[in-house]
């Protein structure tokens, strides 16, 4: 099929299991995240239920429409698996025996070890003249078609056997798209997606041939760009970094914990955290990454005053004077925990999470941020106002780290 660049895609998934709500479809997700990865949109998924001339009428339509058809489910032996009915309704084929198929089913049982009743061969029972693919971890094989602008298969909702056809026949089948070679990522942080959004409209507006894709997946943003060849992506992607600058933190598939994680390793620095109101989530977003013991030290959780005080030197006057949530206070936390666990770079927080608590000097959701590393020690000050205390909290690591990731970024080496 010569038209790789433009090849529609449709997946169907069947089952009353998922329009009761009862399972989610993760296998329409599972298999547009693999076409995704190789540069392949769908541009259609629907559910159906067990429904023989439901199914057989989506199948009709989406025949005349889409290049190549996935559908999942409705293989198996029982009264509600109509699927392979529903194909040969959708095409006018007979529905015969296929005898290759009776094969492989005879073959999965022994291999299993179960004795093989008759109603399991209703599974070869499928429309003439269709190719047969076998499933290496289930009974029920699968199965394709040609159809008036491509192929359909139909495979077993089981996800295992699922996945491992998908890779073996559709997959591997697809003409290989040169177009994700042509595409970037960017990994944002620090600015919300409609405000992202408005300052690289007039660079879409210049470049129409190039996709874009936002994915907010909180506190982070990714912005996509699917450009039709390099030069033009290249020219999009300088707009891109221009435009955003220092909020992109990566342009691989990590996220922030890890982007600094690799930042510190390259420049072989050690951090370490006192958390107040973050509770330890920073110690354990940095811990997430595999191979973070090679940077972080650990974290002092300086819940109470007394913690402040006692772990990480933070003097009594100080907090009497400014109060545990100030400028002053963190400063000093983060010199304290620096000192205390041995650390290049020291990051202290500590706010007001909520919902109670607030003063209108200090309202929910003021937090204060201080990184002390070799060059310096940098303080910011941010209120979260609409979020709960939750979201309060992860916004709070992340602009920590987010913090701590600039100031080891703007240029200094451990000695
Ligand atoms: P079987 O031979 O087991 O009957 P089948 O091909 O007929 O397989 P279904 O009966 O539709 O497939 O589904 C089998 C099981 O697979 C379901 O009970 C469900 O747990 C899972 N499943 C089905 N469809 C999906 C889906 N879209 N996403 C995730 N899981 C699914
Ligand atoms: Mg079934």
């Amino acid at each position: 099929m010569g038209k790789s660049q433009l090849m529609s895609i449709c997946i169907i998934s069947t089952g009353d299991e998922l329009l009761r709500g009862a399972i989610s479809d993760t296998n329409a997700a599972w298999m547009a995240a693999r076409l995704n990865d190789r540069g392949y949109v769908v541009e259609r998924i629907t559910i159906v239920g067990d429904d023989l001339s439901k199914i057989a009428d989506t199948l009709a339509e989406s025949f005349g429409i889409y290049d190549y058809i996935v559908v999942s489910g409705g293989l198996g032996p029982t009264d509600d698996d109509l699927t392979a009915q529903a194909a040969a309704l959708a095409t006018g084929r007979p529905i015969r025996r296929n005898a290759l198929a009776a094969q492989q089913i005879e073959s999965a049982f022994k291999r299993i070890g179960r004795p093989m009743v008759e109603v399991n061969l209703k599974q070869a029972d499928l429309p003439d003249s269709c190719s047969i693919l076998q499933n290496q971890h289930g009974t029920a094989p699968g199965f394709s078609l040609d159809t008036p602008k491509g192929q359909a298969f139909f495979l077993p909702g089981v996800p295992r056997e699922l996945k491992h056809m998908f890779e073996t026949y559709v997959l591997a089948g697809l003409p290989s798209k040169t177009a994700s070679t042509h595409r970037e990522t960017f990994r944002c942080f620090g600015r919300g997606e409609s405000d992202v959004q408005a300052e690289l409209k007039p660079i879409a507006a210049d470049h129409p041939t190039v996709r874009w894709s936002f994915r907010a997946s909180f506190p982070e943003l990714s912005v996509m760009i699917t450009a039709p060849n390099a030069p033009e992506r290249e020219a999009v992607s300088r707009k891109i970094r221009s435009a955003l600058g220092p909020i992109i933190f990566s342009t691989k598939d990590i996220s922030l914990p890890a982007a600094f994680g690799e930042r510190l390793a390259a420049k072989n620095l050690t951090v370490g955290t006192g958390e107040s109101c973050t509770g330890g989530l920073i110690g354990h977003a940095i811990t997430e990454t595999a191979g973070s013991s090679a940077y972080f030290r650990g974290s002092v959780v300086a819940y109470h005053n007394d913690v402040k005080t006692g772990l990480l030197n933070v003097s009594a006057q100080t907090l009497a004077r400014a109060g545990a949530v100030s400028e002053a206070v963190v400063r000093e936390m983060a010199i304290g925990v620096q000192r205390a666990l041995n650390a290049d770079v020291g990051i202290a927080v500590s706010g007001v999470a909520g919902p109670g608590g607030g003063t209108p000097e200090k309202p929910v959701g003021l937090v204060h941020f201080a990184v002390a590393h070799p060059a310096g020690i940098d303080h910011k000050q941010r209120i979260f106002s609409g979020f709960d205390r939750s979201r309060v909290k992860h916004i709070s690591a992340w602009t920590a780290i987010y913090l701590a990731y600039r100031a080891i970024s703007e240029g200094f080496n451990k000695c």
